[in-house]
């Protein structure tokens, strides 16, 4: 039965996208996605999309692609005043946008506000690229000429997760639309409805039919025949560690473009001469912003000996006054996580904090009160004293559990800051310049911070070293990773039997 929930009529609803038309799974089956912060409410409900629907949604790029639909490759026009329309409907419809992902992802309005306004900037960014994908040329001394032409990559397969859906989303998106590519997405099974949203407005801009297809269902199912498809000539995927390593190695056995954003550990340093509130406060944001759900998440602060009883008390006091509840109250700090597996495998990692003899500095529980057994909430927690090498140092928990650690000197800092399987983001804290910037080049990880935490503006880059990924998205080199260079080379000299032939011809 419909309801209404903080102005949206549930459930919401998310079709299949191919060819344009807005569809039904072959299948006839749809699941249900229930709201994280009442689990009592079915927030969307989605078409269960099959392997049959994902090569319908193949064959539309494909042939979009392959027949130049409208121009699509050679109109960076067309293009440009789509992700500019894009960018400017994304801003009309901001306050829907942020309620669907904020229902869906349990995320603070307070935090979906602004990611609504970050998708917009990335379709704007893109747009001022879109026209502008120059080539280069070279004549060499017999007359001859190279040019190098870019191109798109073709039918990019994106399989998306549920964290940030809008950003996660427009970050390939927009790129792919500036490069000239045509699109099938897969998105998380938690946000269909959220990433429909988007895809609804983009086909409002008038891209030509094709170009633009979405096929909601389950990973295993949808996302595995995208990358086993002959006929998609590029992977583009974020998601967990694990998933990207067999989706990368899939991608390989065709020799199939691929991109992965993957997992993160981010390390948090912090010397002895930096500033403590500031340095605090950045770090709160990196620690608890959307429950600690983010790649990027600052996940182990490790803090000089001589500034750790200081920093730590200042962190603990900032984040016991973290506002834990319903994602739509104004005053919200931090929402439910995503579902009940994550509650439980976050209230497991506390669990094994508790065994291991870590103290247990603020939180650990499962916040008590009216509307908390209704959502999946767990309280912002932060373990001091932890072991690197034990599990709450090295896995990725994407939840609000946080490891302290101490180190003695700059070497010893950095050394563990690399001590771990992944290399997505670090921050570093020293009043002192050159040692920030020192320990910051020797970090082994895609962005490193100084003195602020969790920027990602559009004009920079996102991705990881390690096992946090391949390929990087975001800004230029976002755009370069839908993009093929072709060299056409023209011969300038007009001679018949040119010197190089006399390795075969003899006269
Ligand atoms: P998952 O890897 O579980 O899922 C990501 C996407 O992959 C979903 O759409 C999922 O579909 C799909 N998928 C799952 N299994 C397969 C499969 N066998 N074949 C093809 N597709 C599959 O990750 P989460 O959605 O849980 O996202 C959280 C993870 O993403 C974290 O590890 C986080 O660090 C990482 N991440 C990385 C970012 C970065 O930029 N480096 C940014 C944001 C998140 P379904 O939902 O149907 O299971």
């Amino acid at each position: 039965m419909a309801a209404e929930t903080e102005g949206l009529r549930l459930p919401l609803y998310c079709p299949l996208v191919v060819d344009g038309e807005e569809g039904k799974a072959a299948s006839g089956r749809r699941f249900a996605r229930e709201n994280p912060a009442n689990v009592r409410e079915v927030a969307t409900v989605a078409e269960e999309g099959t392997q049959e629907d994902a090569r319908a949604a193949i064959d539309a790029a494909r042939a979009a692609f392959d027949s130049n639909a409208g121009n699509w490759i050679y109109n960076g026009k067309l293009r440009e005043q789509v992700l500019s329309r894009t960018a400017r409907l994304v801003r009309d419809n901001a306050d829907r946008l942020a309620r669907v992902v904020s229902l869906e992802v349990g995320m603070p309005m307070r935090q979906a506000t602004p990611h609504i306004a970050a998708a917009a900037d990335i379709f704007e960014f893109y747009a001022g690229l879109a026209g502008k994908l120059y080539g280069e040329s070279f004549t060499l001394p017999s007359g001859s000429m190279i040019n190098l032409v870019k191109e798109p990559v073709g039918v990019v397969g994106m399989i998306t997760p549920w964290n940030f859906p809008l950003t996660q989303t427009a970050r390939k998106v927009a790129p792919a639309i500036a490069a000239g590519c045509t699109i099938v997405i897969k998105p998380a099974s938690y946000t269909p409805a959220a990433t429909y949203e988007l895809v609804k407005l983009i086909q409002q801009t008038g891209l030509p039919k094709g170009v633009l297809n979405l096929v909601p269902g389950p990973g295993a199912v949808v996302g595995a025949e995208i990358i086993a498809s002959k006929k998609v000539d590029k992977i583009s995927f974020t998601g967990e560690t694990g998933t990207g390593k067999r989706i990368g190695a899939q991608a390989g056995m065709e020799v199939k473009r691929v991109s992965l954003e993957l997992g993160g550990k981010a390390p948090y340093l912090i010397f002895d001469d930096a500033d403590v509130e500031a340095a605090a406060r950045a770090a709160i944001f990196g620690m608890f912003r959307n429950a600690g759900q983010a790649c990027g998440a600052t996940t182990r602060l490790l803090v000089q000996q001589g500034i750790h009883e200081k920093f730590l008390s200042r962190v603990a006091e900032l984040t016991r006054k973290i506002e834990v509840g319903h994602p739509s109250k104004p005053s919200t700090d931090m929402g439910p996580l995503i579902s009940a597996t994550q509650e439980r495998v976050v209230q497991e990692y506390i669990q094994y904090g508790v065994d291991k003899g870590f103290r247990l500095v603020t939180g650990g529980h499962k916040p008590s009160g009216p509307g908390y057994d209704d959502g999946y909430y767990v309280e912002p927690t932060i373990f001091d004293g932890v072991d690197n090498a034990s599990r709450l140092g090295q896995e990725e928990i994407f939840g609000p559990v946080v490891a302290v650690t101490t180190f003695r000197d700059e070497a010893e800092a950095i050394e563990l800051a690399n001590a771990v399987d992944f290399g997505l983001v670090a921050g570093v804290w020293s009043a002192d310049y050159p040692r920030a910037m020192r320990v910051a080049r020797r970090i082994r990880a895609g962005t490193v911070w100084i003195w602020d935490n969790y920027a990602q503006p559009v004009e920079g880059i996102w991705g990881g070293y390690k096992q946090s990924g391949m390929g990087r998205e975001l800004g230029y080199h976002g755009l370069n990773d839908f993009l093929e260079i072709k060299q056409i080379f023209t011969d300038g000299t007009g001679l018949a039997m040119k010197p190089p032939y006399g390795q075969v011809i003899k006269d």
